[in-house]
């Protein structure tokens, strides 16, 4: 049957343009319905990117970073008007209830906020200095300055399905800022919204011409046209960013890359938290949101409890009984909590992962056993949140090294606090962890301990109980990204996400040259 969908429009080379397929629908995950298509056949990317580099990035380092953080201010206000129809469209495509989308979309639109403000107070450089000049011999006339100026290529974001909005602006809001265009290329699933967001900024004339565009579809042949000076921000699978990192542009051309790949991100009660204790019931709390947000479709969601073996049946009871009461299916109707998974693909291979965890796991909690509201099990993409178990964490490698991107985790048990390090270390490297106590001594040693093979040690103390920002909340104030497996990357963390836009150089000359800069 022909598709009728309208098709969503590329922005490439400062115009609008269609790719010449057929193109690829975007379905609604509850409904079964198709919504739009995407497709990027035939674009010249080549010349496209010609275009970013020259045109927009020119014109964006000729602006100042305070001249550039109001571009971004100006940005904001535009998603703020428009905030009503990114709801919608979330909705439609992505299945997710109002306070789900608005994880994706408000936190985008704060992400932007945020580095609107940090910008203005960068003033109007055009380079930023790196720490004080260090002479370089006897006579202290003669020394090195670091400094940090713009690319002057452009970043290219190849995205993940389930931050179109997100996912989108704390990659560019550093990127423009920093004074560097950027290509987007959202993941097909989910690239109405991005697509959506872009083409309102565009509209606004907001920034110039070359520094913003989109390409949606198929990601052949993008990474074909970077050059030496150009950079990818990926956000994605760990097998994706494997193909990213060896492609051969990459590595011939040197091509910076950051990647924010999965992540066995684990929480953890410490020894002195016992059932009864706040730090336990804040745990139970933030095991359930997290299993529950999104669908559990967050890189940074909890995948894995430890709890000290005393405690093992109290949290397995604990955090079923908060699951028993989320009501899943249509997001349209207001009794529902969690939506639904972004597309069938997606709930097949959760079913799977499921699965797979249980030939080593029992089932605590049976997400199955939940009635879908207002959904059609046969077509809605909609799956409870399902919490596994095994007494024996050593000997379940899966549960360490499997994610499975819906509402699962996996509770385990550890001896004493060493046993629970040697646990959480075994995700190989995760985008955070979280930790439950109450005694501020142990909490700082132990978040030491585990900082090293983490991005963020999030730390959940009773005095914080209600000011603490969630385990997977990713606040541009803080980094995001992790070692190993997480993929190796870090973004925001305030201004340090303008670094990876920069290259670092020394300057070394006489101090009056220095003082001239
Ligand atoms: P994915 O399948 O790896 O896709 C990610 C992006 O890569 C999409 O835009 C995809 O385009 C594109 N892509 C696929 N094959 C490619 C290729 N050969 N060359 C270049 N680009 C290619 O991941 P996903 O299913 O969208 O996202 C889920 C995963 O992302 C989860 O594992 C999750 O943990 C991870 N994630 C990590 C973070 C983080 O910050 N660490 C955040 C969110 C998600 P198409 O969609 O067109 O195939």
């Amino acid at each position: 049957m022909q598709s009728t969908s309208p098709l969503l429009s590329n922005y490439l080379g400062g115009q609008w343009q269609n790719g010449s397929g057929t193109g690829t629908a975007l379905t609604d995950p509850v409904l079964g319905t198709e919504l739009v298509r995407v497709d990027a056949t035939g674009l010249d990317l080549v010349g496209g990117f010609d275009f970013a580099r020259a045109q927009g990035g020119a014109a964006l380092r000729a602006l100042s970073y305070g001249q550039r953080a109001a571009l971004l201010a100006a940005a904001v206000k535009v998603l703020q008007a428009n905030r009503d129809a990114y709801y919608d469209i979330a909705t439609a495509n992505s299945g997710t209830v109002k306070t789900d989308s608005a994880v994706d979309i408000d936190g985008a639109i704060f992400t932007l906020s945020t580095y609107a403000k940090l910008g203005e107070s960068l003033g109007d450089g055009h380079f930023m200095r790196d720490g004080e000049a260090a002479r370089l011999g006897k006579d202290p006339l003669f020394a090195s300055q670091h400094v940090f100026t713009p690319i002057r290529g452009l970043a290219l974001f190849i995205n993940a399905f389930n931050f179109p909005a997100w996912g989108l602006w704390e990659k560019a809001a550093p990127a423009l800022l920093s004074g560097v265009p950027v290509v987007i290329k959202p993941a097909t699933a989910t690239a109405w919204l991005t697509q959506r967001m872009v083409q309102d900024v565009v509209q606004a004339g907001i920034f110039p011409p070359g520094a913003l565009s989109v390409v949606c579809g198929s990601s052949a042949g993008l990474l074909d046209a970077l050059q030496p000076m150009d950079m990818v921000s990926f956000t994605g699978s760990a097998e994706t960013a494997a193909i990213i990192r060896s492609h051969p542009a990459v590595v011939q051309h040197s091509v910076r890359v950051n990647i924010e790949a999965d992540s066995v991100n684990s929480a953890l009660l410490l020894p002195d938290a016992a059932p009864g204790s706040e730090a336990f019931d804040l745990l139970v709390k933030e095991v359930a949101r997290e299993m529950t947000v999104k669908s559990g479709q967050k890189c940074t969601a909890i995948r894995r409890v430890f709890v000290p073996e005393a405690s093992y049946d109290a949290a397995a009871a604990a955090i079923a009984a908060r699951l028993a009461k989320t009501t899943v299916g249509n997001p349209r109707n207001d009794s529902v909590r969690m939506g639904a998974l972004v597309n069938r693909a997606q709930l097949n291979s959760v079913r799977e992962g499921l699965a797979y965890l249980q030939t080593q796991t029992e089932v605590l909690f049976d997400g199955a056993q939940l009635t879908l509201v207002d959904a059609d099990p046969a077509l809605a993409c909609c799956v409870g949140p399902t919490l596994l178990g095994t007494r024996q964490p050593d000997a379940a490698d899966r549960a360490h090294d499997t994610e499975v991107f819906g509402p699962v985790a996996t509770l385990m048990p550890y001896r004493d606090l060493p046993h629970a390090l040697a646990l959480v270390r075994r995700g190989q490297g995760s985008l955070v962890c979280s930790l439950f106590g109450a005694d501020p001594a142990t909490l700082a040693s132990t978040a030491l301990e585990l900082a090293d093979s983490h991005g963020r040690v999030h730390i959940v103390s009773p005095d914080v109980a209600q000011l603490h920002t969630g385990h997977g909340n990713v606040m541009p104030q803080s980094l995001h990204g992790g070692p190993g497996r997480a993929g190796g990357g870090e973004e925001l963390g305030g201004l340090r996400a303008l670094n990876f836009y920069h290259r670092r150089s020394a300057l070394q000359a006489s101090t009056a040259v220095l003082a001239a800069l």
